[in-house]
């Protein structure tokens, strides 16, 4: 029983495929290598460079490894971009899950578990938002995603396949090893940018509003550690595999921190007071964003590790220290923020 992972050599991706092959699964990765690294791989999966989209080479692979499901992360994840370029998402996100889900059912993987977003939430009447809210996407990004969640609905139905949709809320830390992390360049996201400013690589952070109407004016998001996410998509597998039936399940802790808390969180973790800046608000951003969790803690194995502030923000450090080392750079002239 081997288990296919597109995109496994990305952020996300690489920490599943350590989870997975640290409960003793079967894995093998295919990843065009865009965004991803090889050797974020361990030593013993076998990687195939190339596209969730090719269909061959998705039908070769299957076929050699006798692939019985696939985790589906291969995809484009930037909302700014998706604005800019609305058909590059609708073909590497939409169109590319057509293609392997065409792969998936002419060779009988009847398992999948997609990789989603809180984006097809758009902005949510109330909080913390559940599954069944109503799904009104505000960006190319969050509609592409969607589309494939409806798209693999209807293909599920019609092939007797079961699934696991995984609605992301916002992602961060790294492995707690420091083997793995976030190494994208040129990245937008809060504690990101956060941990590049306390490692010097910045010289200052944004803080994009401050005048919301919540408890110190800044937005507030439902932080989720990596590797809990990981085991998330590990105990997705297992209900899959014990003949749970298709489900749609948020992932997140179900409790908020405001962006000031986040930095103050990187500040503490890493003893530096860096500059920090009070900004307009950015355009598209929805102020609050907490995930109701009562599904994904009723439906799957599930119990979060590392479901502290403190500890992402402590994570996401070390690696960025580890990173930075092997970048073989002192810390760099600081660039604008
Ligand atoms: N944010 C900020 N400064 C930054 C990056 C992000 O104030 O340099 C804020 C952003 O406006 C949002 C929150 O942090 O309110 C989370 O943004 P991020 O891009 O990390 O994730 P999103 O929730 O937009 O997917």
């Amino acid at each position: 029983m081997t288990v296919l992972v597109t995109g496994g050599a990305g952020y996300i991706g690489s920490h599943t495929v350590r989870a997975l092959a640290d409960a003793g699964e079967s894995v093998v990765v295919i990843d065009n290598l865009s965004t991803g690294f090889s050797h974020f791989l361990p030593e013993n999966v076998p990687l195939f460079i190339g596209d969730a989209a090719d269909e061959n080479l998705v039908e070769g692979v299957i076929a050699q490894h006798n692939v019985e499901s696939i985790i589906h992360f291969a995809g484009s994840v930037v909302v700014p971009d998706s604005l800019r370029d609305p058909l590059g998402y609708y073909r590497n996100n939409t169109m590319t899950t057509r293609n392997l889900l065409n792969a998936a059912v002419k060779c009988n993987v009847s398992r999948f578990i997609f990789s989603s977003t809180a984006a097809v939430y758009g902005n949510p009447d109330y909080m913390p938002v559940p599954e069944e809210a109503p799904t009104r996407p505000l960006s190319p990004y969050g509609s592409s995603k969607l589309m494939t969640e409806i798209m693999l609905h209807d293909v599920a139905s019609a092939h007797g396949m079961n699934y696991v949709v995984l609605r992301y809320f916002n992602v961060a830390g790294a492995d707690p090893q420091a083997r793995i992390g976030l190494a994208t360049v040129g990245a937008t996201h809060l504690l990101k940018i956060a941990v590049e400013v306390a490692t010097g690589q910045r010289a200052k952070i944004d803080v994009f509003g401050t005048d919301y109407p919540t408890a110190d004016g800044s937005c507030i998001r439902d932080f989720i550690h990596v590797t809990d996410l990981a085991q998330a998509h590990r105990a997705a597998l297992a209900y899959l595999n014990q003949g749970g039936p298709s489900v749609t399940l948020n992932c997140g802790y179900g409790r908020g921190y405001s962006v000031l808390e986040t930095i103050e969180a990187v500040r503490r973790a890493s003893g530096r007071n860096f500059a920090v800046q009070y900004a307009d608000r950015r355009p598209g951003d929805i102020m609050t964003m907490i995930a109701d969790t009562t599904r994904i803690r009723a439906t799957l194995d599930w119990t979060p590790q590392y479901d502290t502030l403190d500890t992402i923000a402590r994570h996401a450090l070390a690696w960025e220290e580890k990173l930075l080392g092997e970048r073989g750079t002192e810390p760099r002239q600081a660039l604008s923020a």
